[in-house]
């Protein structure tokens, strides 16, 4: 007799790297090498610390508010969590409640199998095309439990067009259709306006990757006012107070600091197309990304050996030791120093 067998046990998902020494380049988990806005370091210093002696706001506000505005939504619509997983964690364990399998690619955002492992959630992946790119064919008309697509797909970093999502979604009106857009401000379309025209499409967005706060954990869902509310039903019944008090405030100061924001996302656009024309020169073949990273291979040189090598030299890289994209190594768009040094230390390995 023993206990295991009462207990749920799961597979977790492997986070990238944290190296906790000094002078690493951390090009593993897809940060942004900027700091946040100074409007996040003000409201930050000049919150009322004697509100910590409080219960956040249970709604999130006026994060959520700051946010639906923003946006241009209608009231109701805009969900907030720790980040976009816990949001993307809740959102499985809402709408994805049937014997009907949810799909999403082989070759994606590593959490989505976890959670419904975890969840018991049934569900079957389908194969990216050889191009790494997502067949729309198999998610029209799906007959699916639900549907779950990152748009730019990771960490392939290809983007659908709109006008694709939009045929997904429409096409299943019987399902819930999870957009998850950690993303897309880096160059892919979103589907937020798509939200007053169908009722079964959630987009998910994240503060972590575009504007600079993978630290204080901030993600949205956004969806139709019924959706949103099913969502909040079940987050009060599993934790009420997520936000908490200095993440709604600093939240809200990155959203006001828009010219910022548009600033560094340019920045990591135009660092990323140098560094693309870079590593081609070095015999790297990649699609054109619309993330904040590059998903490359090299014609000769093998990925694993150069992930060490690298790691060796402090410069921290993401390599998947598993089918299909055991070749290609992960690399988040850093500073423009930082990928000179990464191309320097390529060209002594190669
Ligand atoms: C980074 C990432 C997330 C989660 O980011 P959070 O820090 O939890 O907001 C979700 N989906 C994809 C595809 C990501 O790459």
């Amino acid at each position: 007799m023993s206990y295991e067998d009462k207990i749920r046990t799961v597979v977790p998902y492997t986070p990238g790297e944290q190296p906790t020494c000094t002078g690493v380049i951390k090009l593993n988990t897809n940060e942004c090498p900027y700091p946040p806005s100074e409007k996040v370091k003000k409201a930050v210093r000049e919150m009322d610390w004697e509100k910590l002696r409080l219960y956040p706001n249970v709604e999130a506000e006026p994060l959520v508010e700051t946010w639906r505005e923003y946006n241009g939504l209608k009231k109701g619509q805009v969900f907030a969590g720790v980040g976009s997983d816990d949001v993307l964690s809740m959102c499985f364990l809402t709408y994805f409640n049937s014997d009907k399998p949810v799909i999403f690619p082989d070759i994606t955002y590593s959490f989505y199998d976890v959670w419904c492992e975890v969840y018991r959630i049934p569900y079957e992946v389908r194969p990216l095309k050889d191009d790494f790119t997502i067949d729309p064919a198999d998610y029209i008309d799906s007959g699916a439990g639900g549907i779950v697509i990152a748009n730019p797909n990771a960490p392939t970093g290809a983007a659908l067009p709109l006008t694709t999502i939009e045929k997904i979604v429409a096409s299943n009106p019987d399902c819930i259709v999870i957009v998850d857009e950690a993303y897309v401000d880096f160059g892919a379309q979103s589907a937020i306006g798509l939200i007053e025209k169908y009722d079964n499409l959630v987009v998910v967005q994240t503060f972590s990757k575009s504007r600079a706060l993978a630290g204080l954990r901030v993600g949205f869902a956004m969806g139709c006012e019924k959706l949103i509310k099913y969502l909040n039903d079940v987050k009060y019944s599993v934790n009420s107070y997520t936000m908490n008090y200095p993440s709604i405030a600093a939240g809200c100061a990155a959203i006001e600091d828009d010219e910022y924001f548009r600033d560094i996302v340019a920045r990591i656009v135009k660092t990323r197309e140098n560094t693309a024309k870079r590593l081609r020169e070095m015999g790297f073949s990649f699609a054109d990304s619309c993330t904040n990273f590059l998903f490359a291979k090299h014609e000769s040189a093998d990925a694993g050996y150069i992930f060490e090598e690298l790691k060796k030299k402090n410069i921290f890289v993401r390599h998947w030791n598993k089918p299909r994209i055991k070749d290609y190594l992960r690399i988040t768009i850093g500073t423009d120093e930082e990928m000179d040094s990464l191309i320097n230390a390529l060209k002594e390995l190669i």
